[in-house]
């Protein structure tokens, strides 16, 4: 599933190519991906309105368009957005790109499955993509944007997260400390890939109780999540499943991970094996020798 760093390169990608195009049409090739609203009442409220900006809350993918309407997109397991230019790309009746400016478009297997496209001013088209369909759009006006958006914790990456309060947050929950930094409604945007990669860098066990925790692993954990989530950011995310950028490209950080799907293969620090778990029925990355547990 896409994490904070794939959402945000998302969000980058997009801001630079679909900011002030109008929505012309929509195209629907799977009509369920839109939520909470008929597809045609759906189309009606968008067609004509302009992108305003793009932004990015937990895993969520906000686009604000005028008149104080949003599209909230979450990708789930395996959504995608591409942008295409229009004269230069071709999507079948299937959903499977014919044609494309890049190449890794048409032939990664990832890059297929679209279910909506959207065609915007400018000859440009976004294009939304989704092997398991549980990825989702939903309409939002500000005020119903803002309400759902209070079901989240702070974000890691903002000027206003510090260890001090992310000690306040874990203080309080007695379960699994990875459990507690996957709740997003207690710290936003982190999943299993960079839960994992934290907690190994913070020599902590994912099964130790987070409000047992000392000062100095909570700053650990503050400090890591901070570099790692930005260093994953800078790769263009983990594409070690099914991850691709707007241009169907994959991220990089995966060459750089340390426990994450790398079971029985050596620690980085120790060379002893990573061991796998489940923790919150997880598959769970981390090593016995670096990382003891705190009860
Ligand atoms: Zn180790």
């Amino acid at each position: 599933m896409p994490e904070l760093p794939e959402v945000e390169t998302i969000k980058n990608d997009l801001k630079e190519q679909i900011i002030g195009k109008r929505i012309i049409s929509v195209f629907p090739l799977w009509k369920e991906i839109v939520k909470d609203i008929p597809y045609e009442l759906f189309v009606k409220q968008i067609e004509g309105k302009e992108i305003i900006d793009v932004e990015r809350r937990a895993k969520n993918l906000i686009v604000r368009l005028s008149g104080g309407l949003n599209l909230l997109v979450h990708l789930k397991m395996t959504g995608h957005l591409f942008v295409e230019d229009e004269k230069s790309s071709e999507i079948s009746k299937e959903g499977k790109w014919l044609k494309a400016s890049s190449e890794d478009l048409v032939k990664d297997q990832q890059n297929q499955f679209i279910r909506i496209i959207f065609h915007l001013s400018g000859g440009k088209i976004l294009a939304m993509g989704d092997m398991r369909k549980f990825a989702y759009i939903r309409l939002m006006d500000d005020r119903g944007l803002e309400e759902f958006l209070k079901n989240y914790g702070p974000e890691p990456l903002s000027s206003g997260f510090s260890a001090e309060k992310l000690a306040s947050i874990l203080k309080k929950k007695n379960t699994a400390i990875k459990k507690v930094l996957m709740d997003q409604s207690l710290v936003a945007g982190i999943g299993n890939i960079y839960a994992d990669e934290i907690l190994w860098a913070s020599r902590v066990h994912p099964l130790s109780a987070s409000s047992k925790l000392q000062d100095k692993d909570i700053e650990a954990i503050y400090e890591n999540t901070r570099k790692i989530l930005r260093l994953a950011i800078k790769r263009r995310g983990t594409s070690t499943s099914d991850f691709r950028d707007t241009k169907g490209l994959k991220g990089t950080y995966g060459d750089l991970r340390n426990v994450y799907q790398r079971e029985g293969m050596p620690c980085p620090v120790c060379g002893g094996p990573v061991r796998k778990i489940k923790v919150g029925g997880r598959g769970t990355h981390f090593c016995p020798r670096c990382q003891k547990e705190v009860k």
